[in-house]
Formats: structure tokens, C-alpha cells, sequence
């Protein structure tokens, strides 16, 4: 089953057209893409036999993300070895996890104005929580997961390299920074939800592919980890991780201007393109490193 977001309305998708969840349920479950994910067991088994009464053409330009204001947002950083090696910041033995503030994701057509700094691409899967996960195990994590949507990690390199001590969460949270979609895809949908080729084009130059079996932490073993120390809730998005060929691996290094296109894709699940524009001047994210007090 794939689930969009039609004008902030949850629709499920079917054969190029939508139909809307809470009209076709009788107002049963809600409209709000996220509250929807709250009942997202109940919701599944009801949709396998759902009305596709009032269906309508689906519109690109009226998809929004699949989950338009997650609680939390978890983000893995060096989780292929091509990236790691690309990014000299070595292989991490546990899972380095920061977050992408929630209100940085943006839907599958976003025009994301370029704040100052080293703005860089990162394709990735993005993980959609279905239900409550405490203490999960790898072997059932799966169960715990509504869906998958293709991601850009958008990254502000300065910012995020910062020292003496590196700001990914804020170098990767500017406004628009979290584009997803263009739907929910269930992971019945897909072949072996551990092994999908993604890639991304810039000005439909290819800059990135890769396949998900690459993982140095896979999907499972991501929630399991996380799921330990966190109490992750329906509707939290995980962005699992970026293959290599960002522009910061490059020689010399390649960043994003205005007028630059992205087009980021996940086999079976479907493109997002992201346009980046010019935006006003913002305090350039540099300056002195200053030691940290100590006490
Ligand atoms: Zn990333």
C-alpha cells in the first residue's frame, strides 16, 4: 500500500489516483497523516479491503511529506562504509545518531532556499515508525515500521563540522533541510526491504548510488539500538543514512547553488526533487572555535 499526503489530507494511493482515507472510512480514522500513523495497525487491516469509491486523479504538486510533523526525527550519520571512508571520519561501532529538528521536513517537490555556508546532498531511506518501539528486537523490527519514503539529508557542512564539537543536528535543520516522500510505501510493497538500490541526480548529473544492503547498520538493528534507549512513537521518521558521493567526499569539493535540481530515488518506493533557491542573508555559520570551559 502507498499512503500520500494530498493537501494535508492522508490518501491512499491506488493505480495513479487517491482516495481519501477519512472520506472513504466514514470519518473512522482521521485525516491528519500523523494521527492516522497513532492507528496505523487498525488502519492497515482496514484498508486491504477499503472503498475505492471517490477516487481522483493524484496531483504531484499536491503531495506534502508523508508525515508532515513527526515528534522525532532520528538521522544516522556514516552508515555506509563508502561514505564513512569519503567523509575521513572513520567507521563508527555503534550507530552515530543526531536529529534533524522536526520543522526542516518538507514534502517531494520542495524549493529549499540556500542559507550561507556549504550546502551538500545526501540520499537516503527514511524509516516511518507504526507503532510505539521500546526495547525491540532486530528480528521484529520490521513489524514495528508503517513504511519507508525516499529522504534528502540536506547538510550545511560548516555548521555541521564545526569544532571543537561538530553541530550535525543544527548544520542538517535549516528550513526545508528534511525533503521526503513522494508517499508512505509499506514494506509488503518491496521485494527485500533490506536491499533497495537508491541514487540521486544533481542537474541530472549522477552524484550518488547505491543499495541499502550496504547498511553497516541495517534497518533492523537501527531500531533495535535505538529502541533501547529511546521510546520511539508512531510517525517518527528515521533518515538511515547516505551511500558515498556527496559533494564534501569530492575533489575538490562540490556544493549546492541556486538554480541546482535534485533528484533523489528509492527503487520501488519513487523520486523526489528538490529545487534550491536563493534566500536572504543569514549570519554565516563560522567563526573562531573556542575551547570548551572547563570546570
Ligand atoms: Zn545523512
Amino acid at each position: 500500500m502507498r499512503v500520500a499526503n494530498v493537501q494535508g489530507r492522508a490518501h491512499i494511493v491506488v493505480d495513479g489516483e487517491v482516495v481519501d482515507v477519512a472520506a472513504a472510512s466514514g470519518d473512522r480514522f482521521p485525516a491528519d497523516p500523523l494521527e492516522l500513523l497513532e492507528r496505523w495497525p487498525e488502519f492497515r487491516d482496514w484498508a486491504a479491503g477499503a472503498p475505492r469509491a471517490g477516487a481522483v486523479p493524484l496531483v504531484a504538486g499536491d503531495l506534502g511529506a508523508p508525515v508532515p510533523r513527526p515528534r522525532q526525527v532520528f538521522a544516522i550519520g556514516m552508515n555506509y562504509r563508502d561514505h564513512a571512508d569519503e567523509t575521513g571520519l572513520g567507521v563508527p561501532v555503534s550507530p552515530s545518531t543526531f536529529t534533524k529538528f522536526p520543522t526542516c521536513i518538507t514534502g517531494p517537490s520542495a524549493q529549499v532556499p540556500l542559507p550561507p555556508g556549504d550546502v551538500d546532498w545526501e540520499v537516503e531511506l527514511v524509516v516511518v515508525l507504526g507503532r510505539t518501539a521500546r526495547n525491540v528486537s532486530a528480528s521484529r523490527a520490521w513489524d514495528h515500521v508503517a513504511g519507508v519514503c525516499v529522504g534528502q539529508d540536506l547538510s550545511e557542512r560548516k555548521l555541521q563540522l564545526i569544532p571543537p564539537s561538530p553541530q550535525f543536528s543544527l548544520g542538517k535543520s535549516h528550513p526545508g533541510f528534511g525533503p521526503t516522500g513522494p508517499y508512505l510505501v509499506t514494506p509488503d510493497e518491496l521485494g527485500d526491504p533490506d536491499d533497495l538500490a537508491l541514487g540521486c541526480t544533481l542537474n541530472g548529473e549522477q552524484v550518488q548510488q547505491g543499495r541499502t544492503r550496504d547498511m553497516l547498520f541495517p534497518v533492523p538493528e537501527l531500531i533495535a539500538r535505538l529502541s533501547a534507549v529511546v521510546t520511539m512513537l508512531p510517525g517518527d521518521l528515521i533518515f538511515t543514512g547516505t551511500p558515498a558521493g556527496v559533494g564534501l567526499g569530492r575533489t575538490p569539493p562540490r556544493f549546492l547553488a541556486p538554480g541546482d535540481v535534485l533528484v533523489s530515488s528509492i527503487d520501488q518506493v519513487g523520486e523526489i526533487t528538490t529545487r534550491l533557491t536563493p534566500s536572504p542573508g543569514l549570519p554565516q555559520p563560522t567563526g573562531t572555535p573556542r575551547a570548551f570551559a572547563r570546570t
